[in-house]
């Protein structure tokens, strides 16, 4: 081959190749690569300096980037130095990724296929293993993120979501970014000390003004005991699932007290009475008022569930408690056992709902978020790697902002 052509190819400046081997049964074809400067010049592995004292070289096969039909591979004299600050050393190329048996523009595009499709579909395309995959595209997560600027963790987010047979993760978000920061396993006090311990040192919690969490009490020692200056805002979407239990109660109870065609009317309404007012058609909305003008105790338990949604848009703490205090007034004498309990509920943890008044977290965004998390699970299957979930995400959601602004 015109040596010319092939050093145009290979791109690799201050390199040529001087020997090359077809295969024609793999399709692979392999180039014996040097250094060719007229004073060849190394660079210390170790600290960067620049030397000219080798000591022999050894040879590396190094995967490359395909020439239209044919697999590449490189065969690159790696030389042993002398640095005057570190001894005896291996030197760096620039074009190589670390020790890896790749270059580092091989890897640049393996990394960036992951970005639109699973580790499997990608290892198969590059004849790769998954977990070479995942370590490639893994580094260059790494890489991305540290670029990025990092801003002060103001509204935090923590929740927790279930993948693979009840196991259980718990997910700290930047609420102001829309991105996951962290993930761990369980949903234990220790978790979150974790967190603390890994992401958050001290001087880095003063920025953090509220945090979004479960009326779970394992995280909420954890979050009194590292963020005591922090808001603690209960998720509207919990408080709502225990607000939407209570009418399931109320159903099942009232099913299971009814007979015949009063028990006919509430057969198959669960998903109706579980759904918000305004989000039902006019012809659901028909059934519904149907069903509820049969059973009064369950009209009341969907007129309340309706009410409690006011509670989280006030901006005065006064106002609030004094619509939860009417709210709480018109259960009396109801017998809507299910509804007494989650007042109390509500009471045991109202400040943490109160605090919503001075602290507009955006809820929605923690929803967002588990949803992207899941459908990266989904899509991998069996990440247990966070770091990893957790870098992926993130990249998700940049590239997503970057589509908006564009
Ligand atoms: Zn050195």
């Amino acid at each position: 081959m015109p040596e010319e052509i092939v050093g145009r190819i290979l791109r690799l400046p201050g390199y040529a190749a001087y020997r090359s081997e077809f295969n024609d049964e793999t399709s692979e074809l392999t180039l014996w690569v040097r250094q060719v400067a007229a004073d060849p010049f190394y660079t210390c592995g170790e600290c960067g300096i620049g030397t000219r004292e080798i000591y022999g070289f050894r040879e590396r096969r190094v995967r490359d980037l395909p020439w239209g039909a044919w697999k590449v591979w490189l065969v690159v004299e790696v030389h042993r130095i002398r640095c005057r600050r570190c001894g005896l050393k291996t030197e760096r190329l620039d074009f190589l990724e670390g020790k890896h048996p790749y270059t580092r523009r091989f890897a640049g595009r393996v990394a960036s296929d992951c970005d639109d499709a699973p580790v499997r579909r990608v290892a198969a395309k590059w004849g790769l293993s998954p977990q070479t995959v995942h370590r490639i595209d893994k580094r260059a997560l790494r890489v991305w993120a540290q670029r990025r600027r990092r801003r002060p963790l103001r509204w935090m987010g923590v929740d927790e979501i279930f993948w693979r047979k009840g196991k259980c993760l718990t997910v700290v978000s930047d609420l102001e970014l829309g991105e996951p920061i962290w993930a761990g396993p369980d949903r234990k006090r220790e978790t979150l000390d974790r967190f603390f311990v890994d992401y958050l040192p001290p001087r880095r919690r003063r920025a953090v003004r509220a945090v979004c969490v479960d009326m779970w009490e394992p995280f909420l020692q954890a979050l009194r005991k590292h963020l005591p200056r922090a808001a603690i805002v209960f998720d509207k979407f919990h408080v709502m699932k225990h607000v939407n239990a209570a009418v399931d109660e109320t159903r099942r109870e009232e099913f299971f007290r009814q007979k015949g065609r009063l028990r006919d009317v509430m057969r198959g309404k669960r998903w109706l009475l579980l759904t918000r007012w305004r989000n039902l058609t006019r012809r659901k909305k028909g059934v519904l008022t149907e069903a509820l003008s049969r059973n009064r105790k369950l009209f009341k338990a969907y007129y309340l569930r309706e009410q409690i949604d006011r509670l989280w848009s006030y901006t005065y703490k006064g106002a609030a408690q004094r619509f939860f205090e009417s709210w709480a007034r018109s259960l009396r004498w109801q017998r809507l056992p299910a509804f007494k309990k989650l007042a109390q509920t509500l009471i045991r943890h109202f400040d943490g709902i109160l605090a919503y008044c001075h602290h507009k977290v955006p809820f929605g965004v923690v929803e967002a978020i588990n949803g992207n998390l899941r459908a990266i699970i989904r899509r991998g299957r069996g990440y247990r790697d966070y770091e990893y979930l957790v870098l992926k995400a993130q990249k998700a959601t940049a590239q997503v902002r970057m589509e908006r602004a564009a």
